[in-house]
């Protein structure tokens, strides 16, 4: 039987004292099989010592081979981890879990600089890697965003047959959105008026965010706002990530009118613009990969299909570049970089709140 093991797995105590005893606190992801798996096992470490969790570090092991022992368990090995902040918690690690589609346990085993070895007990807590609570609100009279239909004659893109949402499109890249709150016309036009109407600044979309984001928190978090907004002060702009103080990436807004939201074309642009705004959040930056092949290549063009790209900025080669090209070869997907970032990037370069772009 070929069980698949992928998933976030989180530390188990039998009671109370033995947490307290343990002082620390693993969590982990396993990426080896599944959708896209990356051969991949990264995780957390927390403290409990004095009984609130607190964030110590994160760890990745790549390259892990994968064997089933003779007692029928699945084990994952991997050496030589990377660690941050850069402290070295343990050399070698192995994961076992029994193969039996029932169990939910896995154990997680490690080998300390010192050549000593440690053990814990784990839960399979969930398929995805990551899991993030959105909250998303709507200016009055914002039409409400729908999936895109690929279904739709629009639509060239052969391997997806299902309405894609922001929900979907991240699902697909291993990590859940549960959208906590999601509220039509909560927010009041801005006040600046502009000739076109009333227009959004960067400073009534973060007064908006405080007020209305309700399970905001100045420390990281991975709670995020969303807003669906009509326009911004400066008309060309699609969407915008918004940040509070010093901590960036806490919310983003995306503007109907930049995107359009009536016919097809302004569908699939619009849910374009929230993956990638939502990608900004998560600190994914655009693909800086530039086509080296082709002379006239236009310096800004960049050949990568993801959410991450634009479609106006796609250059392949001469003869294949722009947005029509783009939308031909797209699949609807992150790159194999946004997937490692996403999935398995140290907490504090991913988590809203977190380190800077
Ligand atoms: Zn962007």
């Amino acid at each position: 039987m070929n069980q698949k093991v992928s998933g976030l797995y989180k530390e188990v105590f039998s009671n109370p004292t033995e947490r307290k005893a343990k002082r620390t606190e693993i969590e982990f992801r396993v990426d080896v099989d599944g959708m896209r798996p990356l051969n991949v096992i990264s995780g957390d470490i927390y403290s409990n010592s004095d009984g609130n969790r607190k964030y110590l570090s994160s760890f990745i092991f790549k390259g892990i081979k994968r064997i089933t022992t003779l007692t029928n368990e699945i084990r994952l090995e991997g050496k030589k981890g990377r660690f941050s902040p850069n402290s070295e918690y343990f050399a070698d690690i192995q994961i076992t879990i029994p193969n039996n589609s029932h169990s939910q346990k896995a154990t997680f085993q490690w080998t300390n600089k010192s050549g000593s070895e440690s053990k814990c007990l784990c839960k399979y807590v969930s398929e995805y890697f990551r899991i993030i609570n959105l909250e998303h609100d709507y200016e009055q009279g914002v039409a409400p965003l729908e999936p895109y239909e690929t279904t739709d004659s629009l639509s060239s893109c052969p391997h997806k047959s299902h309405p894609i949402s922001i929900i979907t499109a991240f699902a697909e890249a291993g990590i859940e959105i549960r959208i906590v709150k999601e509220k039509k016309n909560s927010v009041s036009n801005p006040k600046r008026i502009s000739e076109v109407g009333s227009v959004w600044t960067q400073s009534e979309l973060h007064e908006a965010m405080i007020k209305h984001f309700t399970l905001f928190r100045e420390k990281p978090q991975w709670n995020l706002w969303l807003l669906s907004a009509n326009e911004y002060a400066m008309s060309n702009i699609y969407g915008i990530t918004l940040d509070y103080k010093e901590k960036k990436r806490r919310g983003c807004a995306v503007f109907q009118s930049a995107t359009g939201w009536k016919s097809k074309e302004e569908k699939r642009m619009r849910l374009f613009i929230y993956v990638h705004e939502l990608g900004h959040c998560l600190n994914l930056h655009h693909p800086e990969q530039k086509p080296q092949i082709d002379p006239v290549a236009k310096a800004e063009g960049h050949s990568t299909l993801s959410w991450m790209n634009l479609p106006w900025l796609y250059y392949l080669s001469k003869e294949s570049h722009g947005p029509e090209a783009f939308w031909k070869a797209f699949n609807f997907q992150f790159s194999d970089l946004e997937l490692m970032h996403l999935r398995h990037g140290f907490r504090n370069d991913v988590i809203f709140g977190g380190n800077e772009f």
